[in-house]
C-alpha cells in the first residue's frame, strides 16, 4: 500500500496544518512556502488523481468544485481575482502527486512573471 500524501496527512490531522475552508469533497490550506501575498492550495479530499489531467478526465465535477472553492477564497482574501495554477509533472515543478490547485492573489505587491 502506498503512503498517504502530505495533504491527506494534513487532512487527517496526522501532521499540523490549518484547514482554512472545507466542503464535502475539497479542502484548502495556506501554502507553507508562499509565492504571493495570498497563496493557498485547494485539494480534493480523495488522492486518487495525481494531476489535473487525470482529474479532468475522471471527475470533471470535482475539478469544478475546486475552481468554485478557489473563487470563494479569492472573494474572502483578495478582491475576487485570482491566479490558478496546476503543476503537472516533475519537470513542471509538481512535487506532490495528489492533485492540487495553487490559488494566488493580491499580486499587485508581488508580480509573478510567466
Ligand atoms: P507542487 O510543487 O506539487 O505544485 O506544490 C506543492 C506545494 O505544497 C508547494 O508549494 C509546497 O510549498 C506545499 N507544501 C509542501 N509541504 C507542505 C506542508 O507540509 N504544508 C503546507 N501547508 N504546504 C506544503
Amino acid at each position: 500500500m502506498t503512503e498517504p500524501s502530505i495533504f491527506t496527512r494534513i487532512l487527517s490531522g496526522d501532521i499540523p496544518g490549518e484547514i482554512v475552508l472545507e466542503t464535502e469533497t475539497v479542502f484548502a490550506i495556506r501554502d507553507i512556502n508562499p509565492q504571493a501575498p495570498l497563496h493557498m492550495l485547494v485539494i480534493p479530499k480523495t488522492e486518487q488523481f495525481r494531476d489535473v489531467t487525470e482529474l479532468a478526465a475522471g471527475d470533471p465535477q470535482l475539478l469544478a468544485e475546486m475552481v468554485a472553492v478557489a473563487k470563494r477564497i479569492a472573494d474572502e482574501h483578495a478582491n475576487g481575482e485570482y491566479r490558478l495554477i496546476f503543476n503537472n509533472g516533475p519537470s513542471a515543478a509538481q512535487s506532490v502527486f495528489h492533485v492540487h490547485a495553487h490559488v494566488l492573489g493580491n499580486l499587485e505587491e508581488n508580480k509573478l512573471v510567466g
